[in-house]
């Protein structure tokens, strides 16, 4: 028997009483474990195993394939998500890049405090959504080993130009009258300099103080553009809960 906290990512229904679940540990990174009888009204098990709830499992041990669930205990469940369907839809492709992303036994302790603070979040009414997705996208980058470059210009060593390029592919930045006719040539997003020291702050501060800082409103979209665009290209895939966030953000 294993015990274990975690928050559920997806769940995948099989047949009319079972379904899969994936869960986010601190130790053993993303588990799928099999609930049985999950598709019961009275199942026992209902909140505990809902998506994003964050739980104390009790896991069988392994036989062949999944883990199978023996009993949970919910800790926390964010209710207030469930008002805001952007906050949903956000929480989904997090889930998403994490499933993706994050591989079983590869535990990465902050990752599952990372995505229970975004959580958190998106349960508030007054949360930045924009700026919450780029501050996770960032993040989980840095966490996952796509460290961006935030050092200084790679040309001439500037710390801090006032107008810059950041290379998506590359991950380093040069000033503008730095660009080379090459670098011009790649995907890179300009910005202030204000937007590279929320970068800086995002991908080095400790994880308690990445959510709290002030950002000037024209350093806000190359923030924003910057952090999908890196996180994209660096887990190389196309996330259709994204394109479904991006729908519904459209829409309102
Ligand atoms: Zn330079």
């Amino acid at each position: 028997m294993l015990t274990v906290k975690g928050v559920v990512l997806t769940q995948r229904m099989i047949g009319e009483q079972d379904r899969f679940i994936d869960i986010l540990t601190a130790e053993y990174g993303v588990i799928e474990v099999l609930v049985k009888g999950a598709g019961k009204i009275s199942s026992k098990t209902g909140s505990g195993t809902q998506l994003f709830a964050y739980s104390e499992f009790c896991l069988h041990d392994k036989k062949k394939g999944a883990r199978m669930l023996s009993s949970v205990s919910p800790i926390q469940i964010f209710y207030g998500m469930r008002s805001s369907v952007t906050a949903v839809a956000l929480a989904s492709y997090f889930s998403q890049v994490i499933t993706f992303a994050v591989l079983p036994r590869s535990g990465i302790p902050e990752i599952l405090r990372l995505m229970l603070n975004c959580l958190h979040f998106l349960c508030q009414k007054d949360t930045d959504e924009a700026m919450l997705k780029a501050i996770f996208e960032l993040r989980i980058a840095a966490l996952l080993g796509f460290m961006p470059d935030v050092v200084m210009c790679r040309a001439c060593g500037t710390y801090l130009p006032e107008t810059l390029y950041f290379l998506i592919e590359d991950g380093y930045f040069v000033c503008k009258d730095c660009q080379s006719t090459e670098e011009a040539l790649r995907p890179s997003v300009e910005m202030p300099a204000g937007t590279l020291q929320a970068i800086r702050h995002i991908v080095l501060s400790d994880l308690e103080k990445i959510f709290s800082f002030r950002l000037r409103e024209h350093c806000r979209q190359p923030l924003f553009d910057f952090a999908e665009q890196f996180l994209g290209y660096h887990v190389d895939r196309q996330f259709q809960t994204l394109e479904f966030y991006r729908m519904i953000k459209g829409g309102t």
